[in-house]
């Protein structure tokens, strides 16, 4: 019997909920916890008309460590999923560790005031957990997350040492609406907007925000996109893991459409994160931004198209250089059918109910803070085949994005 407490009632609660509830045999109970319980009431029962499952809700500030850790002691489950928001992620874990609950989520720490991700903060409660005989996994969405399994099943088995990788994440779903983001719109302009840094030979080299673009032809006849390295968050723990690693992209394909108007908010100050004064009230413009802004988690009827997500990895097998690549491809109208969610929220949360299952079939349960990748990704690429995210892996002739 296994309790589970999943944090965070938005697009991705939605999906780890439904998703979980379908294996009842491993997530025996459900609460969904969130800063607005109505939002989980809703989940909750859009849940039960699909599966028949029970789930029980609660309200919670997840940056209250007391509160939280009061709840996770009068409910005692055995982990919590955290899908928050990365603000929440060291109250969260502090609140593990008061209450005795083991830890997961989906995207690294980030400072309010600061906007730089990086794991240096979540890293530094390795000792905690260790001595409290706790896991923490880090990252197990989908990037992060199976973009890190992607990584370590290419080096387990196609590889002896891997030296580059790209991680290419193509969205090539449309919504209809002039300007909206496919998740936390806050979190999504911080993280675009933010400098672009990426691994070369021993260092992280920074460049302009979305200064370097390529073509890329995605397979399966999803098509051919514009796409822009970008820093994201795998790219600091990959190359910790993987020392052979000499270089290390992250690419994101945008819309034209989706860049002119960032380029004009940004232009104004609405992606601003220090707080303005108007009218005697302080207001930070990228949540005045997010207000406006359609919610994610009402997209899914509306988007149509396809994901394809992959890693493109170069390196050495048996002294020859060869060229794999490891790609996901979702429908979003297939998500919403299932979990009415598109295929961002679902991609998400489907590896987050994954990382969730590992820990409790204990696979992978060891003391300690864990980024995804330092695991054996088999039971996890497994289980993806098994609960919708079906992958494929192909030999690349050549792969050149600089062209
Ligand atoms: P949403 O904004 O849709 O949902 C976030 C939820 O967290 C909301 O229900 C919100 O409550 C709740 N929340 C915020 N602050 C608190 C708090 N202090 N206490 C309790 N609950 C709180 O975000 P998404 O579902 O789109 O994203 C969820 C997470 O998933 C984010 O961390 C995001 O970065 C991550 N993510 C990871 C990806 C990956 O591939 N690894 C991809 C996409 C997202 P309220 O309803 O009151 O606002």
């Amino acid at each position: 019997m296994s309790k589970v407490m999943i944090i965070g009632a938005g697009g991705v609660g939605n999906v780890v909920a439904q998703k979980c509830a379908q294996l009842p045999d491993t997530f025996s109970d459900i609460i969904l916890a969130s800063r607005t319980e109505s939002k989980c009431i809703d989940i909750a029962n859009g849940v039960k008309e699909k599966t028949g499952i029970i789930i029980r809700t609660a309200q919670v500030d997840a940056d209250n460590v007391p509160e939280l850790s009061a709840l996770l002691k009068k409910e005692q489950p055995v982990l919590v999923i955290n899908v928050a928001l990365p603000y929440q992620d060291l109250t969260i874990m502090d609140a593990c560790l008061e209450a005795g609950v083991h830890y997961m989520d989906t995207a690294n720490y980030e400072p309010l005031d600061t906007a730089k991700f990086e794991y240096k903060w979540q890293w530094e409660y390795q000792d905690r957990f260790k001595q409290a005989g706790l896991t923490a996994l880090l990252g197990s969405g989908f990037d992060p997350g199976a973009t890190n399994m992607f990584t370590a099943y290419l080096a387990k088995h196609y590889f002896d040492e891997i030296n580059e990788i790209d991680i290419i994440d193509v969205n090539g779903g449309d919504h209809g609406y002039p300007f909206a983001t496919n998740f936390n719109p806050e979190i999504n302009i911080r993280e675009v907007s933010a400098e672009c840094r990426h691994w070369e030979n021993g260092e992280f080299v920074t460049t302009g925000p979305m200064s370097k673009k390529a073509s890329f032809t995605c397979p399966e006849d999803v098509g051919t996109y514009n796409i822009y390295r970008m820093y994201h968050e795998e790219l600091e723990s990959l190359t910790l893991h993987y020392p052979t690693i000499k270089r290390a992209q992250f690419w994101m394909s945008f819309s034209e459409n989706y860049l002119k108007h960032l380029e004009v908010l940004e232009n104004v100050g609405m992606t601003g994160i220090e707080a303005v004064e108007y009218e005697g009230q302080k207001i930070v413009p990228i949540q005045f931004l997010a207000k406006l802004l359609p919610d994610p988690s009402t997209l899914g009827p509306r988007t149509k198209g396809n994901t394809c997500i992959g890693v493109v990895a170069r390196g050495l097998k048996d002294g020859k250089e060869r060229i794999m690549y490891c790609y996901q491809i979702s429908d979003h109208e297939a998500c919403y059918k299932e979990v009415q969610s598109q295929a961002i929220s679902y991609t998400t949360g489907v590896p987050a109910m994954i990382g969730a299952k590992m820990m409790l079939e204990k696979h992978w349960l060891e003391p300690g803070v864990f980024n995804i990748e330092q695991f054996n990704p088999d039971p996890f690429m497994e289980d993806m085949n098994k609960h919708g995210l079906p992958w494929k892996v192909i030999e690349l002739e050549s792969f050149d994005l600089e062209s």
